[in-house]
């Protein structure tokens, strides 16, 4: 079982670490694609970096079967990996789009604040131009002449103060509505869009989160990944389409199985992650083992096919942050367990750190 001690390290000490590991990826990422023949795209330098990384075991895997399988992969191979592994939809136009547009606004509200100052000033100096013609003219003419330039520029002012708020509050309003689309773009950004749950850009984001997190406060965090069983042959047998209502509806189920402070992914393909925080290793994996029971419980019925009853199983592997750990050892790790628990005959969670009492069912 793992231990809750969590490691330190000086921080400065840390980035350097970091900075050199960051280049030594680069180099061998570079290197890889040199000796492969690969074409040195952003996108396939991007699936190199990812895979060297160790943290997308799911990418590892399948680079690997495209490599064993001989032949160098075509340029499709390699962009389907990446649109699945690597690569998210990110609605960068829509996020640039609004930001500019912010910007716009608030500079048109800094023009409309400082309209609003000028208009002040000039009624102060016509009020002050008043005074001084009533002190040196105090008689009736005078006072009636004064009353009369009061009142025109007092209603002058008053105009002026009135278009001003109504630009401001426009101005408010558009700002707000922006605001509320960036905030839509930086949630849609993040999130599958397939089984409406987090992504793999999202996840990663919020593993690292959470990783530092529970260093600084000690309490326990765990991953698990949970990949459908046999998946490809769903797909062979009822079809892409079903195989899409499949992945919504294992989306929806670990969605239902989890509380609000945890974080539900699709993690690429039919892969899933789980991070549960505050949560031990054996609570971790009955949450798993909770969804497994649910789905194993469902049958598939495919309108217009006489072949009804197949089933949807998942297969899960949970692992718990060590001292030591970093993000890339806590996937790794619970990707191991999730092997064994392929290995043993899927349909099962198992917990990292295999003895056969930890095959969980
Ligand atoms: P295992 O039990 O070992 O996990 O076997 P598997 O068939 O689930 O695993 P494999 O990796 O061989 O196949 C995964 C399949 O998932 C292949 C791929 O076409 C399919 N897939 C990945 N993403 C999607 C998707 O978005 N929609 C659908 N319908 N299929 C997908
Ligand atoms: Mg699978
Ligand atoms: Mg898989």
């Amino acid at each position: 079982m793992s231990s809750q001690l969590l490691g330190h390290s000086a921080p400065n000490a840390h980035a350097a670490e970091r900075s050199v590991q960051v280049r030594d990826r680069a180099d061998r990422a570079w290197a890889e694609l040199r000796r492969r023949g690969i074409l040195p795209t952003p996108a396939n330098f991007e699936l190199w970096y990812t895979h060297l990384g160790g943290g997308s075991p799911a990418l590892s895997r399948r680079l690997a079967a495209l490599l064993d399988a001989g032949a160098a992969p075509s340029s499709e191979q390699l962009q389907e990996l990446h649109a699945d592994c690597v690569g998210q939809d990110i609605d960068v136009d829509a996020i640039a789009d609004s930001s500019d547009q912010i910007e716009q606004a608030a500079c048109a509200v800094i023009d409309q604040v400082a309209g609003s100052q000028a208009s002040l000033r000039g009624y102060g100096e016509a009020l002050s131009g008043v005074v001084g013609r009533l002190n040196e003219d105090q008689t009736l003419s005078g006072l009636v002449q004064a009353i009369a330039v009061l009142t025109a520029e007092t209603a002058r002012a008053s105009e002026r103060n009135r278009a001003l708020e109504q630009q401001l509050s426009a101005s408010v309003a558009r700002i707000s509505k922006l605001r509320q689309t960036l905030s839509e773009a930086k949630q849609n950004a993040t999130t599958d869009s397939l089984t409406g749950l987090c992504n793999r850009k999202g996840f990663d984001h919020r593993l690292r989160r959470a990783v530092a997190r529970a260093r600084s406060d000690g309490q326990a965090l765990c991953l698990a990944l949970l990949d459908i069983d046999h998946f490809k042959r769903i797909n062979d047998t009822y079809g892409h389409p079903t195989g899409d209502l499949v992945l919504r509806l294992v989306g929806r189920v670990i969605a239902d199985n989890v509380k609000g402070r945890d974080t539900a992914a699709r993690y690429g393909g039919e892969e899933f992650a789980l991070l549960l925080s505050g949560t031990d290793l054996r609570p971790a994996a009955i949450v798993a083992g909770q969804i497994r029971t649910v789905l194993d419980g469902k049958r598939l019925t495919v309108k217009g096919m006489q072949q009804d009853g197949g089933r949807v199983t998942i297969s899960a592997g949970v692992s718990q942050l060590r001292a030591g750990d970093n993000a890339a050892s806590l996937v790794e790790r619970a990707d191991a367990a999730l092997y064994e628990a392929k290995r043993l005959g899927r349909n099962r969670v198992c917990i990292e750190s295999l003895t056969p009492d930890d095959a969980w069912r």
